[in-house]
């Protein structure tokens, strides 16, 4: 059977402890994937320190140089590394294609024209001192990545710490091991040096936390759930490493009753059930005007049914499989349970059996309750649920109670409602008549348990740079402080 490798100082790393892997739809068994200890993290995190001095001290505009040959190579192999990605997802190939893969090409194209425009500010503070800030690389920095965009969320973490002169020691998921690893390759193939990225095959509590605690580390940028996230902040504070953390989401979608219908409906077909809606910004909870309510439910469980679930592989499919049998028991029992507090299931809601593996069918469940399961907890599959709303204030309230904070949706005609919701609305990303769909240009991260810091954009880029002030005195002579003797 295939093995999956970790790759050190350039170097393919076999250890002598393996996981078997499952194509989560058709349940074959696809690959070995090598799970490394604490002692491939040093060797990881000490390869990348060497490298820094190397890496971080390339002019940024050849740094670019090789951030566009990366996203070339990428481009050209974008079919055979939708098809990894399928294989180990249970996405639909149309979506790795058209949606994962452009991601990640723009993502390191975006970054490529950033790397040569790092720039620090100068102030003249008086006529005899001169204040400079130089941007420089943050040093060595640790990525742990979860499993439902493997691919896009390792473009979002490698593109801006390579621009910044940063270097790297990542860990993907467990379950998702193989395409980060194509990539990485794809990476040193375009010019990366050896040692600058490091990929840590391995499970979170051994390989993950070790790489938090590690002294060489500068900086750890987590994506995944909140409470790995919090058991990080515990294990950072050993050496005080900086974090970002994007982290669950529970996203609202608040809809009034004058939205263009067809429109919103289009796109919360999306924002409920892309990539199986295992999604950190999937609308998880639609809230509609009451005096649109039933009509909206009509049109949107009809089309929603008939999305077209199928062999991720089927580039006809428009919804695959979940990830593992666990996360399929635990989004079962999350509908099972909303129902029992009294959620109308009105589509959905079971497992669909006419495929092999982990398929679960779009669902969508009314509630009433603020207390449902369904409004509160992070289901991270193809579950939307829908609460009315009876006033603007209402709504707002509604979307806001939430521990969470990443992302939301606003729609109706009326434009200063829009903006008026949308600065009462406490959430990190929000689209305004239209949903879903994260570019490389935008800042992107939650607030409150959703998680802190920024992907994307140049706050992106800033994350993977510390900021130096140099005074510099331009007098003739410095004044006197101490008499005269
Ligand atoms: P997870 O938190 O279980 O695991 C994420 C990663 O952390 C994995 O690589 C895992 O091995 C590692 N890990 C586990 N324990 C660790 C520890 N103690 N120390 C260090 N690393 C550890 O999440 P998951 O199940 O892989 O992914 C789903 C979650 O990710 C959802 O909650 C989802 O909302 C979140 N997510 C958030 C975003 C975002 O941008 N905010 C994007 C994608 C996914």
């Amino acid at each position: 059977m295939k093995y999956i490798h970790s790759l050190i100082n350039g170097e393919l790393i076999k250890t002598d402890k393996s996981i078997t892997r499952e194509n989560p739809a058709s349940l074959e068994k696809i690959y070995e994937v090598s799970m490394c200890s604490e002692k491939e993290v040093d060797l990881a995190c000490n390869s990348a320190q060497k490298a820094f001095k190397v890496w971080s001290k390339l002019p940024g505009s050849e740094r670019g140089e090789i951030l566009f040959n990366i996203s070339r190579r990428i481009k050209d192999k974008s079919e055979t590394l939708s098809k990894i990605n399928t294989n180990e997802t249970g996405k639909p190939l149309k979506e790795s294609m058209l949606v994962e893969l452009k991601g990640v090409v723009k993502t390191f194209e975006y970054y490529a024209g950033l790397a040569s425009k790092i720039n620090g500010t100068s102030q003249t503070i008086n006529e005899n001192l001169l204040s400079v800030t130089i941007k420089e690389a943050i040093g060595v920095v640790g990525q742990i990545l979860p499993w439902n965009f493997p691919l896009l969320l390792a473009a979002w973490k490698i593109a801006p710490a390579l621009a910044s002169g940063c270097t790297i020691v990542l860990k993907p998921s467990e379950l998702t091991p193989s395409g980060t690893l194509e990539l990485a390759k794809i990476c040193e193939d375009a010019g990366v040096p050896p040692g600058v990225i490091n990929i840590v095959q391995g499970s979170g509590e051994v390989v993950g936390s070790s790489i938090v605690k590690h002294e060489i580390i500068s900086k750890i940028s987590f994506t995944g759930s909140t409470k790995v996230g919090k058991q990080i902040v515990k294990n950072s504070s050993e050496n005080l490493t900086k974090l970002s953390l994007e982290l669950g989401g529970k996203a609202p979608n608040i809809i009034f009753a004058d939205s263009n219908i067809e429109s919103c409906i289009e796109a919360n077909l999306r924002g409920g059930f892309f990539n199986q809606g295992e999604n950190c910004t999937a609308v998880t909870r639609l809230l509609i005007d009451e005096k649109i309510i039933d009509e909206f439910i009509e049109i949107y469980v009809s089309k929603v049914s008939k999305i077209n679930q199928g062999m991720p592989n089927d580039i006809t499919s428009e919804i695959g499989c979940l990830i593992s049998e666990p996360h399929l028991k635990k989004v079962d029992s999350y509908v099972e349970q909303g129902v029992a507090e009294g959620g109308e299931l009105l589509l959905g809601g079971e497992t669909n059996s006419e495929f092999p593996g982990y398929f679960y069918k779009p669902t969508i469940i009314k509630i009433n309750d603020t207390n449902n399961i369904l409004f509160k907890d992070e289901v991270f599959g193809p579950v939307v649920s829908v609460m009315s709303f009876a006033s603007e204030e209402e709504a707002v309230i509604l979307a806001n109670q939430t521990s969470y904070g990443l992302a939301g949706g606003i729609w109706t005609q009326d434009i200063s409602r829009a903006i008026k919701v949308s600065r009462l609305v406490d959430a990190g990303y929000l689209w305004i008549n239209t949903y879903g769909g994260i570019i490389p240009e935008t800042p992107y991260g939650g607030f409150k348990q959703s998680g802190y810091g920024k992907e994307l954009g140049i706050e992106g880029l800033n994350e993977y740079l510390k900021t130096k002030n140099v005074s510099i005195f331009t007098g003739d002579k410095l004044p006197k402080w101490y008499g005269n003797n």
